[in-house]
């Protein structure tokens, strides 16, 4: 190994087992720091022990435009567990389905409003604020940062049935808040993200999913790339403190008191887990306002294993007509071919779900259950055999009006010290590609320090 520098990784969620990854496969000393037990950070699977099965701790789609991410699942060898379905369902209560193509006409006809009783009116005044929409994403006026996605679209006269059918619900999907509070320009620069990436790769983005739990997709394969780079992964490892000396790190104290010498960090905790770590850094308060400003939002996930099938038409099914809350059904058994011995498993996503955090998990499931007899005819006489809740009450932080601009880039006044994480500054809303990006940005920087010289860490380290 020609540097012998020591890089230190602190969170071993996706942006911190990028940043290993990248650094491990440029030919750097690595070492991992996790707080908990294991790898994953949000992303990762929940066993149900009395079953033998593991379920993800919340579906994850995955958009085609996550390159930063696709690039991870190549180091790591899992690019092969992902697949595009040609188009997803929308629900509809009593039980009607649309498909929403995702090419051609298809595709066009989603965009104009896919709503089964949108009338030629209605798709003609569609089809001009969606235009008006695509234009004002790339050219941003000087307000929409001030404004709510619901007042953004009132402003553009998008038709109640297209809002219903596609917008509301793509807008809440993308930031995980509901449009009367989720800042329209965030929104907005995602669109502008997918918008740019579609015309570089001729081809709208679309969305996909795994074909496997979470941990084999993001995991398995990292273990792997750890050992045959021999990175070191210390677990239950809690970092306290970054220590900075004359400008440069030289290492990380940890919540028993042992200190890992570290000539380089990649602080990839997430913006609430961050208090402490960063207090010499010169512009720390800064970071922490920001940080506290970003908050967090939550998620709930249920995952039910029913006695019957749904009778599902897609992989993923986007239910509406539901109030503030996207609520979505993803069949396992179509996204992973699995066995229904221990009966049919649905997980289904609650993004934005402020009130559902605070019930009790049966309350969730019999709410869940009702909303599925509302959907599926299938379900009126479906059993639950099993249920598991998962509450993420910080799912990710917050991307309401008020938030924009506050991400922090990844680079820090300590060229020695970078940040990674979803919620630094990204072409992406709270999202894995997000994570994914960060980390190819905060590794980008340490890659390119000056080459490694003993003066240099004569002065720069304690030891
Ligand atoms: C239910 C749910 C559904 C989601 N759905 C989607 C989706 O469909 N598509 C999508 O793109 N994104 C989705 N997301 C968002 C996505 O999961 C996150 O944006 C991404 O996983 C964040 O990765 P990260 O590495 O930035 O943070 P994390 O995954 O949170 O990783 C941070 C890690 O740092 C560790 N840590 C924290 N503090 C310390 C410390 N002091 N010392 C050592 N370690 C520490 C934590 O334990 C954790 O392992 C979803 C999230 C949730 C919760």
């Amino acid at each position: 190994m020609n540097d012998p520098r020591r890089y230190v990784v602190i969170g071993g969620g996706l942006a911190g087992l990028a940043s290993a990854v990248w650094l491990a496969e440029a030919g750097k000393q690595v070492t991992l720091l996790e707080r908990r037990g294991r790898l994953g950070g949000r992303t990762h699977a929940l066993e149900v022990a009395t079953l033998h099965d593991i379920p993800d701790n919340g579906q994850h789609v995955i958009a085609s435009g996550y390159e930063h991410l696709f690039r991870y699942l190549t180091s790591v060898g899992t690019r092969k567990f992902v697949e595009f379905p040609h188009g997803g369902v929308l629900r509809w209560p009593g039980g009607r389905a649309t498909t929403m193509g995702t090419k051609g006409f298809q595709a066009l006809r989603s965009l104009l409003g896919a709503h089964p009783d949108a009338g030629p009116m209605d798709r003609a005044r569609a089809a001009v604020a969606t235009v008006r929409l695509g234009w004002q994403c790339l050219n941003q006026p000087g307000d929409l940062a001030d404004l709510t996605t619901d007042q953004w679209f009132r402003r553009l006269g998008m038709p109640a049935t297209a809002r219903v059918a596609l917008w509301d619900w793509l807008a809440l999907g993308i930031a995980a808040e509901p449009v009367r509070q989720e800042s329209a320009k965030v929104f907005a620069d995602v669109l502008a993200t997918g918008i740019r990436l579609g015309i570089k790769h001729r081809r709208p983005v679309s969305i996909g999913y795994p074909t496997t739990d979470l941990d084999t997709l993001f995991v398995t394969g990292a273990h792997q790339v750890f050992e045959k780079y021999g990175v070191e992964v210390k677990y239950r490892a809690v970092a306290r403190h970054i220590d900075i000396r004359d400008g440069a790190v030289t290492g990380v104290t940890l919540a028993d008191g042992e200190t890992v010498p570290a000539d380089a960090v990649v602080c990839a905790v997430p913006n609430s887990y961050l208090g402490g770590l960063l207090d010499e850094l010169p512009e720390h308060d800064e970071i922490y306002a920001a940080a506290d400003k970003l908050g967090y939002t939550p998620i709930v996930s249920t995952n039910l294993y029913l006695d019957r099938p749904l009778g599902t038409e897609g992989t993923m099914e986007a239910l509406i007509g539901g109030a503030e809350v996207i609520d979505q059904v993803f069949d396992r058994q179509r996204m992973h071919g699995r066995s229904t011995e221990h009966g049919w498993l649905y997980c289904l996503t609650t993004s934005g779900a402020y009130e559902q955090i605070h019930k009790p998990h049966d309350v969730v499931v019999d709410e869940q259950m009702a909303l599925l007899r509302r959907y599926y005819p299938a379900a009126r006489a479906a059993k639950v055999l099993h249920a598991q809740v998962v509450p993420m009450p910080r799912a990710t932080f917050s991307q309401v009006v008020g938030t924009d601009g506050l991400r922090p880039g990844q680079g820090t006044s300590v060229p020695t010290l970078v940040l990674a994480g979803d919620w630094t500054r990204t072409d992406w809303s709270a999202t894995m590609e997000s994570a994914a990006q960060s980390a190819a940005r905060a590794v980008e920087l340490l890659l390119a320090l000056p080459e490694y010289s003993h003066q240099a860490r004569g002065n720069g380290s304690r030891k």
